[in-house]
C-alpha cells in the first residue's frame, strides 16, 4: 500500500475554467502552464485545455514535449530565448518568443531561417521586471520591424497590481500611449485583468491561476465567477495522539494541550509541498469535516486536531486544499499564496487524474 498522499486533477473543472475565461472575453487564450501547469502536471493540464488557442511557459524542453505531443498552437516562450544556442530549436519546433531585453535582439542574428520568428516585444509598464520601457521600446520595435529573422510582432505587457485595489490605469494608460501608432496584435491580460478589466484584452489574454480554479482576488472567492478547483491535495491520518493537559507536540512545542485532546498525525509535511511555516489553525479537512493544523509541520507529517471530530481515526481521509477546502483560504492562513502552494507540491507526490 502506497504512502496515502495525493495530488488529485480534475480535467473536468480544467475545462470549465477555461470556458469561463472563453465567455468573459472575445480576445484569444494564451493558456499559461509553466511550472508544470502550476504543479498539475503539464501535458494533462494542456490536454484538458486543448481547446486553448495557445499556451505559454518557459523551458525549451517543455515546449518541445507540447509539440512532440502533438499540440499545433502557438507556443509562446515567456522568458524568450535564454542564448543564440536555443534559436535553432526555436525555429525547428516553431515556438514564439518574448523579447524582452536587448540583448535578445542582439542575438537574433543567430536565427537559422529568414522570415519566421513570430515574437512578442514586451513593454515594461511599470512592473520593471521583464521588458523596454516606452521610451526604449520604439528602437526595439524599428529593429524587430527590419529583422530579416521576425515574421510577427506582437506588443505586450504585464501588470503588477491587477489583483491589487490600485489596478491598471496607470501602466494601461502607458502601454496604450507606446502602441497607438502601431497595427500589431496586443496582449496585456493576466487573470485578474481578464476577470476585472476588459478593457484590457487586447488580442491576446493570458489567463493563468483562474484555469487552477483560484481567484486572484482577496476580496471575491473563485465561486463568484464560477471558477471550480482543479487540484485536491489529500492523504490520511497514519497515527493518533491521546494528549494529557500540558502535554506539547512536533518540533519547537509550538503547541501545548490546555486540557486532554486528540491529535492525527497527517502524512503530509514539507517534502510534498505543504507550506512549513502553516501556522496552529491553519484549516484542514478530515473526513469532510474542518479541522485546524497543530504545531509545526515536519517534513513528512503535520498535526491534526481530532478534538471535534470524535469518529476520526487512522484512515481517515484529509483534504489539505482543493475540493471543500479552497486553496487560496490555505494560503492565506499560511501567509503564502494559492500559486505558491500549488507550484510547491513535489514529485513524490503522485498525481492522480
Ligand atoms: C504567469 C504569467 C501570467 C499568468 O498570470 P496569472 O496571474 O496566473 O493569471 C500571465 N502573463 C505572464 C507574462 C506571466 O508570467
Amino acid at each position: 500500500m502506497p504512502r496515502p498522499i495525493q495530488a488529485h486533477i480534475n480535467l473536468n473543472a480544467l475545462e470549465n475554467n477555461l470556458q469561463v475565461a472563453r465567455r468573459a472575453t472575445s480576445a484569444r487564450l494564451m493558456s499559461i502552464i509553466k511550472a508544470d501547469g502550476y504543479g498539475h502536471g503539464m501535458l494533462c493540464v494542456a490536454e484538458a485545455l486543448s481547446a486553448s488557442d495557445g499556451f505559454a511557459l518557459l523551458g525549451i524542453q517543455d515546449a518541445m514535449r507540447l509539440r512532440d505531443a502533438g499540440f499545433r498552437q502557438p507556443v509562446l516562450m515567456l522568458e524568450g530565448f535564454f542564448g543564440a544556442e536555443d534559436l535553432a530549436l526555436i525555429c525547428e519546433y516553431n515556438l514564439t518568443c518574448v523579447i524582452h531585453s536587448a540583448w535578445q535582439i542582439a542575438l537574433l542574428d543567430a536565427y537559422p531561417k529568414n522570415a519566421g520568428l513570430d515574437v512578442w516585444l514586451k513593454v515594461n509598464s511599470g512592473m520593471n521586471r521583464l521588458g523596454f520601457t516606452p521610451q526604449q521600446a520604439s528602437q526595439a520595435m524599428e529593429q524587430l520591424r527590419r529583422h530579416r529573422a521576425v515574421r510577427e510582432i506582437t506588443l505586450m505587457t504585464h501588470f503588477a497590481n491587477a489583483d491589487e485595489a490600485r489596478g491598471i490605469a496607470e501602466p494601461l494608460a502607458l502601454f496604450n500611449d507606446f502602441a497607438a501608432p502601431y497595427r500589431v496584435p496586443r496582449s496585456l491580460a493576466n487573470s485578474a485583468a481578464l476577470l476585472r478589466y476588459p478593457e484590457s484584452h487586447g488580442d491576446w489574454v493570458r489567463p493563468g491561476l483562474m484555469l487552477y480554479g483560484a481567484s486572484p482576488f482577496a476580496d471575491a472567492g473563485a465561486q463568484q465567477f464560477g471558477l471550480k478547483p482543479t487540484m485536491t491535495l489529500s492523504s490520511r491520518i497514519i497515527a493518533v495522539q491521546d494528549l494529557r493537559a500540558g502535554d506539547e507536540i512536533g518540533y519547537g512545542a509550538l503547541f501545548r494541550a490546555e486540557h486532554p485532546m486528540r491529535v492525527g498525525i497527517v502524512a503530509c509535511g514539507y517534502a510534498d509541498g505543504y507550506p512549513r511555516h502553516a501556522p496552529n489553525g491553519t484549516p484542514i479537512l478530515i473526513d469532510g469535516q474542518r479541522a485546524q493544523t497543530l504545531g509545526r509541520v515536519s517534513m513528512d507529517m503535520l498535526y491534526a486536531d481530532l478534538s471535534k471530530l470524535p469518529q476520526a481515526d487512522v484512515g481517515s481521509r484529509v483534504v489539505l486544499w482543493g475540493e471543500g477546502l479552497p486553496v487560496e483560504e490555505v494560503a492565506r492562513a499560511a501567509g503564502t499564496a494559492s500559486y505558491e502552494l500549488m507550484c510547491a507540491l513535489t514529485d513524490r507526490v503522485p498525481i492522480v487524474v
